[in-house]
């Protein structure tokens, strides 16, 4: 080594280390505790995700799970987050499960739930199941099972709470490459086709929890990508279920939690195997391994700040021409919307044209690490865009989609203004009116950025 390259070395072993300029913050005291129970339907039910479904489930692969990983910081400001290997999560069960956690003095605002997205699911809309007129039997049963797996949350959320432990937070990084963007630009449009030069986010961020001795306790650890792989009858968590049983079955004791990013343009590829769904799930787990192994870490320190928002989206209303038009369609879904729109004029007078309850959540530990958790099937775009907006200064950002309310497809600008499913065409199966007004993605980036104002303004009063 020569007397120049040394400089060079530190400088390299520097931006390579641990954050050692973080020691020299105040540090925090966390308590930390996760759990898991198994929410698999035990009966046969109506399965999610593809409306073309005939049957009802035969059996399962595996369990089913809810999880939580409970956070909380010195000062007491507490993140509950909740991941279920569901295909969304419905306003009635985000509210019953809210009403669950307030009675033992969580506040809503603290209430992170994230659904995988499996599509080997239960359908948990009774209104959709009745909608298509499928059995009204398979209904009655989605709805005693929101409000079971809703008991089994709180009580999940009650018992993890008796258990908070010291714990120190680390978060690393590292990548998964099968997610790829699944929309292709043809002469006819944009079709759900794998496109290679499409945008992705490979990145698999990791929260990892020690306790006082050191020992790994949970993994919180996401990725962007459709659970898609599967699409038979069988429950089953797919890719982000088989990594999850992976990273548990590699570290005893550990509970393994999988936050869905913003996945909605983005799918697993090669698909429809079992085989796939596991090797899929393998990649994604060996992700993890690789940031709970790397030595570029940070560790997170407090205070946590937690702050909950609703941001008002409008929709593009469509002329009577046009709803009568869809109520008149050969295709059951779009005539199925129409006559849903004609249904709201006759008993409302209009159609209901924003979604004024649009949930977003900012959680900031201390200046290390900002996590964002937006409603809805979200696009790449977002967690790019996010991720070089917030993420300035060495600042690490989170972003997470399927979070409070998964009601249908979030666009970009982008996305909305090439049309095709995720644009707009999906609107068909949900009650929604059409596609979003082009204000979308800047009130859902201005939503997101008031909170983080609000966080800051607060962190400044505290200081
Ligand atoms: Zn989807």
């Amino acid at each position: 080594m020569n007397r120049l390259q040394a400089p060079a070395i530190i400088i390299f072993a520097l931006a390579f280390w641990p954050n050692f300029t973080s020691l020299d913050a105040a540090e925090t005291s966390w308590m930390c505790a996760a759990g898991s129970a198994a929410i698999t339907p035990q009966d046969p039910v109506w399965m999610g995700g593809y409306a073309a479904r005939k049957e009802p489930s035969a059996g399962s692969v595996h369990d089913l799970n809810a999880k939580v990983l409970i956070i909380r910081d010195d000062q007491g400001e507490q993140l509950v987050i909740v991941t279920l290997d569901l295909l969304g999560i419905t306003k009635e069960l985000r509210i019953a499960v809210e009403e669950r956690v307030v009675a033992q003095g969580v506040s809503p605002n603290s209430l992170l739930m994230n659904a995988s997205h499996t599509h080997c699911g239960p359908e948990l809309r009774d209104d959709r199941i009745l909608r298509y007129g499928i059995d009204a039997t398979y209904a009655a049963s989605a709805r005693t099972y929101v409000q079971n797996t809703a008991i089994k949350i709180g009580n999940l959320i009650t018992e993890t709470l008796q258990r908070l432990e010291p714990a120190n937070l680390y978060y690393s990084r590292a990548r998964a490459g099968f997610a790829m963007n699944r929309r292709l630009p043809t002469e006819q449009g944009f079709i759900n086709s794998p496109n290679p030069q499409g945008p992705i986010d490979h990145d698999v961020p990791v929260l990892r929890v020690e306790n006082a001795q050191g020992r790994l306790t949970a993994v919180l650890f996401g990725y962007a990508c459709h659970a898609t792989t599967l699409s038979f009858q069988k429950l089953c968590g797919d890719y982000p279920g088989f990594a999850q049983q992976f990273i548990e079955a590699t570290h005893d004791g550990v509970t393994a939690l999988f936050l869905n990013g913003c996945s909605a343009d983005q799918n697993p590829y090669p698909r429809r195997t079992l085989e796939l769904a596991k090797q899929h799930g393998q990649a994604l787990a060996n992700g993890v391994e690789t940031a709970l192994t790397t030595k570029q870490f940070r560790k997170l320190h407090g205070p946590l700040f937690v702050e909950m928002g609703h941001a008002t989206l409008d929709f593009k209303v469509p002329s009577i021409q046009q709803i009568n038009e869809e109520a008149n369609s050969d295709n059951k879904y779009t005539r199925v919307h129409g006559e849903e729109l004609l249904r709201q004029l006759e008993t409302q007078g209009r159609i209901d044209s924003s979604y004024s309850d649009f949930p977003i959540q900012v959680a900031q530990f201390g200046t290390d690490l900002t996590l964002v958790a937006i409603c809805g099937e979200v696009v790449v775009d977002y967690s790019l865009r996010l991720k070089q907006e917030l993420g300035q200064n060495e600042h690490l950002v989170w972003v997470a989609g399927y979070s409070n309310h998964v009601f249908g497809y979030l666009p970009s600008l982008r996305v909305l203004q090439e049309g095709g499913y995720e644009g707009g065409g999906a609107m068909r199966y949900t009650t929604y009116p059409g596609p979003f007004e082009a204000t979308v993605e800047e009130r859902v980036i201005e939503k997101i950025r008031e909170l983080h104002r609000k966080i800051q303004t607060k962190r400044t009063t505290t200081q």
